[in-house]
This record gives C-alpha cells, sequence and structure tokens, in this order.
C-alpha cells in the first residue's frame, strides 16, 4: 500500500532528523535544559522526545535541521499554547 510506504519513510526520516539533532545539541530539551529520556518510548508520555520547530510552521518556519530541537512533549506543549496566547490567537 503507498500510503504504508509513505508513512514507514517518515518515520524513518524523523529518527534519522533525532539522530543528528542528538549529534548537534546532545539529549537536552532546548525549552527547559534538562535531559530527554530517549529509552521512553512511550508516545503518550510528558517526557516523550518530540522534534519542535523553533518558528513554527504556520509562521513560515521551515522544515530545514536549523529550525529544529528536541523537546520533551510537555515542553513544546507549553510552548505552543504560550505563543498561541502571546499572539492572541
Ligand atoms: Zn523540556
Amino acid at each position: 500500500m503507498p500510503i504504508g510506504r509513505k508513512q514507514s519513510r517518515n518515520a524513518r526520516e524523523r529518527r534519522n532528523r533525532i539522530i543528528t539533532l542528538r549529534k548537534r545539541d546532545g539529549d537536552i530539551c532546548y525549552l527547559c535544559g534538562k535531559l530527554i529520556d530517549f529509552a521512553n518510548l512511550d508516545q503518550a508520555s510528558l517526557d516523550y522526545r518530540t522534534i519542535d520547530h523553533v518558528k513554527p510552521v504556520k509562521y513560515g518556519g521551515s522544515d530545514r535541521q536549523s529550525n529544529l530541537k528536541l523537546a520533551h512533549r510537555k515542553c513544546n506543549q507549553k510552548r505552543g499554547s504560550n505563543t498561541d496566547a502571546h499572539l492572541g490567537l
């Protein structure tokens, strides 16, 4: 199925991105400065690692490595809602 192939390719790209970001920035959440536990594979967990767009895509941020950083899910979510609140959206 084409959809299945696309999803697995995206998953592989995401893994490669995470490896590159870890080499560049270390295992640190750029928002709170604490360690990210990459052994935590529970995607629903608040401490799960996410890739954050420093400048959100919806505000014109790019998908390039230079605009991406690692963050905990909870920090990413907090930041996202703060950004929206700040802009009055
Ligand atoms: Zn964090």
